[in-house]
């Protein structure tokens, strides 16, 4: 361990750091954390001067594997959160050397910070930023960041997208490739379909890997992720190219946003960040800044946690976040989501993809050429349909958290319930784009989706009623997942308008209603079938429901048996619903 004078800064609740937690042992006080935050130790050359170079700055290397025409880009992505360091009084702080050829030292070696450049056949990520510190103090020591090959082809594994992948939100574990990956391929398919050449393409790759060095080098400054940056602008407000460049997209680099593609093609500003934005400039002043003494220390970071309230510095970490179903509670702390509006951005977009759909087999298909590029585009497309209906049914049962302290007399409480209003528009737009026969998206398309064979591998039929069932289950996931149905009861305690038992005949409505006495589409019988299974199992005799939950999805089930009509509808209709009543009949006493 390095003998220095380095002195830790405790942790803050309000600014996502990574910490070294350590405990006073000999306090009296009921909460004895000593969390210090992980930081390295920039000190000024000139302490006198308001802007002063450090003695020793952070140094990155980039590996000579590195393709040359990408080596400029990931040195200003890196520099740029030089930017961030001025507002805590260091010029200069971080510098970016290329490893000679002739260099004598490995890029493994732990003595040099290194940007790795990989090309794997199967890489776990498209990058990620490990560092290592002083378990005595949180001072970082070294970090390296891996970067792959792979992130700026884009080659996104289906399959993937299709199973759930591992949401594995350890501290370290870092999913901004892979996640921003998909973003940017929504992007190309949007150049693509609207024919805006591969100038705008090439910016879009550009704009994508600055982000992922800006995201991945933050994590090595010691931040955490903050998935409440996405709120910074209003959806009339990224739509606005003066405002994005000004602006940026969100307050925050280290958030996994949705890519940024505006309505009107003229008015398209950035993609994604090319710099560190309000809330990464606030954390790094807190995090960075020096003072001449303990007591102008403390005096000084009250004044910058004191600015926590801004809107414009909104934050939550991994703990916080609602990536699936029964996680979080706050739909503002949500991932690939952008704009203060959520399902308004979401509307936006399931509209866009609509639009980008109604080209695609024209703009996909090459002369004589498989239909491999079809297939994955239409995979990524549908992929991103469901997961803007995932953002909205995040609001369903939400309770927004505010972390501000006692002191700062914030205008909102910690825990506020979704307002009534935004909860039901939610059930609707789910109701009418996840539930109704509007999900069968394009299928024009459906007997070209045939990815290319390779050896013994071929395509199947495309499997389109698994597959949306598949998605529609994951909405099912949040809106029937346990922990939701008993918030939804416990939130109504203090402010919660949405009573469960009106949601739950909301809920019953978007899946039965539409076709309750007409034919009914095997993508719908698929459903409500589906629906019908998840309500016996919570009034189970093994069920982990809470007795409210139980009793409101016994009365849809009685409501069902006692409403349906088997006599309605085409012969698929008719054997269809002597099934659900067959399934409502076989409960025991019911
Ligand atoms: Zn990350």
């Amino acid at each position: 361990m390095p003998k220095n004078n380095y002195k830790p800064r405790y942790d803050d609740t309000r600014i996502g750091y990574f910490t070294t937690q350590t405990n006073h042992m000999t306090t009296l006080d009921r909460v004895n954390y000593r969390d210090f935050i992980n930081r390295w130790n920039l000190i000024k050359k000139d302490p006198s001067k308001n802007l002063s170079e450090p003695v020793k700055p952070i140094v990155w290397w980039i590996e000579n594997t590195t393709p040359y025409e990408l080596r400029d880009i990931i040195k200003e992505g890196v520099e740029s959160w030089n930017m961030a360091f001025e507002k805590a009084g260091f010029k200069n702080a971080i510098i970016v050397k290329i490893q000679p050829d002739t260099a004598t030292w490995e890029a493994g070696d732990i003595r040099y910070n290194v940007l790795r450049w990989t090309s794997s056949p199967n890489p776990p990520w498209g990058g990620y930023g490990p560092s290592f510190v002083n378990p005595k103090t949180g001072e970082i020591l070294g970090a390296d960041i891996m970067l792959e090959w792979s992130y700026i082809t884009r080659r996104v594994y289906e399959d993937d997208l299709f199973n759930d992948f591992n949401e594995n939100t350890l501290n370290q574990y870092c999913n901004a490739g892979k996640y921003q990956q998909i973003e940017t391929s929504l992007g190309i398919d949007y150049i693509k379909a609207y024919d805006l050449g591969s100038e705008m393409e090439k910016e879009l790759i550009k704009q994508s890997l600055y982000r992922l060095v800006l995201h991945e080098v933050g994590h090595t400054l010691g931040l955490n992720h903050n998935f409440k940056g996405s709120t910074l602008l209003s959806t009339e407000e990224l739509n606005n190219k003066d405002i994005v460049n000004k602006r940026g997209v969100c307050n925050s680099v280290m958030e996994y946003p949705a890519i940024n593609i505006t309505k009107d093609i003229k008015n398209q500003g950035l993609f994604f960040d090319i710099k560190p934005g309000i809330y990464d400039n606030w954390a790094i002043e807190f995090g960075y800044s020096q003072f001449n003494n303990e007591e102008q220390e403390k005096i000084g970071l009250k004044k910058i946690l004191s600015r926590s309230t801004e809107k414009n510095l909104a934050f939550a970490n991994d703990a916080l976040d609602m990536r699936s179903p029964g996680k979080g509670t706050d739909p503002n702390a949500m991932i690939y989501d952008l704009s203060s509006n959520p399902m308004e951005h979401s509307l936006q977009r399931i509209n866009m993809i609509n639009n980008i759909l109604r080209e695609l087999k024209e703009k996909y298909t090459k002369n004589n050429d498989t239909y491999q590029e079809l297939y994955r585009a239409y995979r990524t497309l549908v992929y991103s349909y469901f997961n803007a209906l995932e953002i909205v049914s995040r609001q369903i049962g939400g309770v927004h958290i505010d972390l501000s302290h006692t002191n700062q007399n914030s205008k909102v409480k910690p825990f506020e319930s979704v307002s009534l209003e935004n909860q039901q528009k939610a059930m609707d737009i789910i109701s009418k784009y996840g539930f109704s026969n509007k999900v069968i998206l394009q299928d024009d398309i459906f007997p070209f989706l045939q990815s290319q064979r390779r050896g013994f591998s071929v395509s199947e039929d495309p499997t389109i009623h698994q597959r949306i069932l598949t998605y529609q289950n994951r909405l099912l996931n949040h809106l029937l997942h346990p922990k939701v149905l008993l918030r939804i009861t416990n939130s109504q305690l203090y402010g919660n308008e949405y009573l469960l038992p009106n949601y739950m005949i909301d809920l019953r409505n978007s899946i039965f209603k539409e076709d309750f006495n007409s034919n009914i589409s095997t993508v719908r019988q698929n459903l409500q079938i589906t629906y019908i299974k998840r309500l016996i199992k919570i009034i189970d005799d093994k069920s982990k429901y809470d007795n409210i939950s139980q009793s409101t999805a016994h009365y849809n089930l009685l409501w069902i048996k006692n409403n349906i009509n088997t006599n309605t509808g085409n012969l698929s209709s008719r054997q269809h619903k002597d099934y659900i009543l067959f399934l409502i009949n076989s409960i025991n006493n019911i």
